[in-house]
């Protein structure tokens, strides 16, 4: 029997995971189809319910949905739950599993493909959005001595410091016109894009969340955008001389957590990463 893993989304028109899955599942030879669940916010239940099916394995979640899916699971993980979001879901006998992904997919590249070690380092998050909070969770958990988050929307920054609130480390939030920033940027460690400022089809499309004067050099600059590959951010960081490392990584190692969660076995991450490039 054909089993189908779905990708819930509104819109779903620049997704690369649809190619990345397919192509895991084809290498090793297995029965299953990863498919677009175009899902309109209206239809998220109905989307939800028919994945109660035995032919579904589980779906991704995406922009708008990782966070309004949470009330409608059956169970839902630990780091899920105080990340707020969603981007797994495995359909486990008729019960639906919601997990986040996003944190290990992202510290794994920070690691493996940015020789980056966080612990006792000073990072600053641009962002307050869903990305950032499983990103912002994940350093922490992996030792920073300082969490600075600039966000256009200062409430949800502030939202997101109240909620990583931890014991010895120094966790701020600013927005963007607080003249802390530019003191926070010079002696950061780690400065992660975790806005959408830059990705492709977006309206700031082309665009740097930073301009060149204000990158830090001395630092490793981590854009969560795979879209373009080489951002705007990357150009000016590389510009400067920073070092610098993309999202396609992390992109490819949180669909591999996925894979491995709907399928119980080792994702083939080599022949991922070639179909995710390809694609995109
Ligand atoms: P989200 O929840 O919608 O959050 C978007 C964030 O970007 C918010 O902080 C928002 O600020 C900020 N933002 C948007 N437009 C802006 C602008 N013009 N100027 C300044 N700030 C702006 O989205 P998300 O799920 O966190 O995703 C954020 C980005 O990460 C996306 O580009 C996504 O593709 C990428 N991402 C990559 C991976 C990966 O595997 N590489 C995984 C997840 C996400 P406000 O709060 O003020 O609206």
């Amino acid at each position: 029997m054909t089993r189908f893993v779905g990708l819930i989304g509104y819109p779903l028109k620049h997704s690369v995971s649809p190619a990345f899955q397919q192509a895991a599942f084809s290498h090793l030879g297995l029965d299953i189809r990863y498919e677009a669940w175009e899902t309109e916010r209206r239809d998220l239940r109905t989307t939800l319910e028919g994945m109660r099916d035995p032919s579904k394995l589980g779906a991704n979640v995406t922009v708008p949905y990782k966070e309004l899916v949470l009330p409608l699971l059956d169970d839902v993980s630990r780091d899920a739950h105080r990340i707020g979001a969603v981007n797994t879901i495995v359909n486990r006998g008729g019960m639906l599993a919601g997990f986040n992904t996003d944190g290990p997919g992202f510290l794994k590249a920070l690691l493996q493909d940015g020789a980056f070690v966080p612990r006792e380092k000073r990072a600053v998050l641009l962002g307050a959005g869903g990305a950032a909070r499983a990103v912002g969770f994940a350093l922490l958990e992996a030792g920073v001595s300082s969490l600075t988050i600039v966000n256009r929307t200062p409430e949800r920054a502030e939202a997101l410091a109240a909620a990583l609130n931890a014991p010895g480390v120094g966790t701020v939030a600013l927005p963007w016109a607080d003249e802390r920033v530019e003191t926070a940027l010079k002696g950061c460690d780690l400065l992660v894009n975790c806005t959408s400022v830059g990705l492709k089809g977006s309206s700031a499309e082309g665009q740097s969340p930073l301009e060149g004067s204000l990158i830090p050099r001395h630092a490793l600059v981590y854009d969560l955008v795979y879209n373009p590959v080489e951002t705007p951010l990357l150009a000016a960081a590389r510009r400067v001389g920073a070092r610098v490392l993309g999202g396609l990584p992390m992109l490819v190692y949180q669909g591999a957590a996925s894979f491995e969660l709907w399928t119980g076995k080792p994702a083939p991450v080599d022949i991922m990463m070639n179909a995710a490039k390809r694609a995109l």
